[in-house]
């Protein structure tokens, strides 16, 4: 990859000569923005200005709070408590229009972007189209341990979930293969945490009493992690308090363990080999794919290695943003994919265009070029939750956990959720879950997965 040396760090530059001509209401600048996820929203609701055609395009029609996707996964949510139409958040933005396609190539030298179903010109381009989920080289490995990303994938795990229990239940007594009701949840990041959490106390706490033939709670719930430690990127103390945490809701915490192979309902480990009905990959992400037929300097993981303003080498109108890029701030902080960063970036390059306005209109017909700002990653703290009253939260070198620490992630992340509606459903939710024991999503909805021999 094209590390940002200290050297390439200096504030990059913008020669007047290809500016786009100063926006007017009679003739805007057209911005394409491409993915409607935290980042891109970001660019559209900044450049909330007549001067700016914005033309925003998702192959999805809602903008989807990925944080809590694992709720869904376990029948705490509904779906749609946690998406919502793009097409509604921008209601009020008249200068946005919201195109329902598939982005499939972007000629950054012609200044085009083809789409499934259209090419469109642009001034401004902001590439923000995130994240896939990332097997490591082993894409043949989806077939059987599904990723968490999207809100097909999160139906697809609670089908799978809540049908294993109800064939368990159809079988009783009867002999039945022992992988039935086991999870194996892979990657102990925050995701796969919360995900093994999740599953355990679904488990244990809420579907026992609901059954008659089979007893829920001896369900089994695995998660494994190829380093020395749950959550790498909190202090040691939090992780092995997440570790306790879970193995006394029943989770079997499986550190040192790298995979080496998943296949049918079952899971290669060096030392043993585990099988599962469930299996859900929480180990990684990689950018998206069209990356790679971008011509520019991207990392291992298929990030964008972009300027220090967020720019494109080379391309001085072609911003990327999000989980889609790869940076090391001015400061030496390598920037997270998490959603403030997305968030930041997307303010930072809303900001840069209209400064290159600013400075154009002052200065044009002068030579010299016009500098930019680098974007600095501004960290706001890292937070998982263990379960039902427990979580472990820290920030600017305080740690919490436990009760407050949970009270702490509920408050964020309703903050964050994206729609009055949705957060007034989901605080009902959580409440309902917390008094009752039960979960109000436990309909099985949502494509199959496909079969996998066993
Ligand atoms: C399970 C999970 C849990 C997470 N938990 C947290 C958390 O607790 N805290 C936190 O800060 N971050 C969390 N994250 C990370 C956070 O969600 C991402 O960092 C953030 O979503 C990145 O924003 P983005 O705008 O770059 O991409 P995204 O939000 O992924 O948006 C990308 C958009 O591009 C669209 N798109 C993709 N390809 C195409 C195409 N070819 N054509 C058209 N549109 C396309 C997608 O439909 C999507 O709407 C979590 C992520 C996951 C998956």
């Amino acid at each position: 990859m094209t590390e940002n040396t200290d050297e390439k760090l200096a504030a990059p530059t913008y020669p007047f000569a290809t500016l786009p001509p100063e926006p007017t209401l009679a003739k805007p600048v057209r911005v394409l923005v491409l993915g409607g996820g935290f980042a891109g929203l970001e660019v559209c609701h900044q450049l909330d200005d007549p001067r700016y055609a914005i033309t925003l395009i998702d192959r999805q029609n809602h903008h989807l709070f990925q944080p809590l996707l694992y709720q869904v996964a376990t029948a705490g949510l509904a779906g749609t408590d946690i998406a919502q139409p793009l097409r509604s958040i921008l209601s009020e933005q008249k200068n946005v229009t919201v195109l329902l396609d598939d982005v499939q190539q972007c000629d950054l030298d012609a200044g085009q972007v083809r789409t499934k179903h259209q090419t469109l010109g642009y001034d401004y381009l902001i590439i923000a189209l995130g994240a896939v989920t990332g097997y490591f080289g082993h894409d043949e490995w989806a077939r059987h341990a599904t990723g968490l990303k999207s809100l097909n994938d999160a139906l697809m795990i609670r089908r799978q979930v809540l049908g294993s229990f109800e064939e368990a239940e159809r079988l009783g007594s009867e002999p039945h293969d022992e992988a039935l009701l086991s999870m194996i949840v892979i990657g102990g990041g925050p995701t796969g945490v919360e995900m093994a959490g999740s599953l355990a106390e679904l488990s244990r706490q809420v579907l026992p009493g609901n059954f008659r033939r089979i007893n829920p709670a001896e369900a089994k719930v695995y998660l494994i992690e190829a380093g020395p430690r749950l959550l790498p990127a909190f202090s040691p103390e939090l992780s092995e308090y997440t570790r306790q945490r879970l193995e006394n809701m029943g989770v079997t915490v499986l550190l040192n363990t790298p995979v080496q192979a998943v296949e049918a309902h079952t899971v290669k480990l060096t030392d043993r080999t585990l099988r599962a009905r469930t299996i859900v990959w929480a180990a990684g992400v990689r950018a998206n794919p069209l990356t790679s037929t971008l011509k520019v300097p991207t990392d291992r993981a298929g990030r964008i290695a972009v300027a220090p303003d967020l720019s494109l080498p080379g391309y001085a109108n072609v911003f990327a943003a999000g989980d889609i890029v790869s940076l090391k701030d001015p400061k030496g902080v390598v920037v997270p994919g998490v959603a403030p960063a997305a968030m930041q970036m997307g303010r930072h390059i809303a900001g840069v265009i209209k400064k290159d306005f600013t400075l154009a209109v002052k200065a044009r017909g002068l030579p010299a070029p016009v500098p930019r700002a680098a974007y600095t990653y501004f960290d706001k703290g890292n937070m998982a939750t263990i379960g039902r009253s427990a979580a472990v939260a820290s920030a600017h070198g305080l740690s919490f956990r436990g009760f407050i620490a949970w009270l702490m992630w509920l408050v964020v992340h309703l903050l964050f959720l994206v729609g009055f509606r949705n957060r007034v459903i989901v605080l009902w939710q959580w409440m309902y879950s917390y008094f009752t024991y039960r979960r109000g999503a436990r309909v099985i909805i949502g494509a199959e997965r496909p079969q996998t021999e066993a």
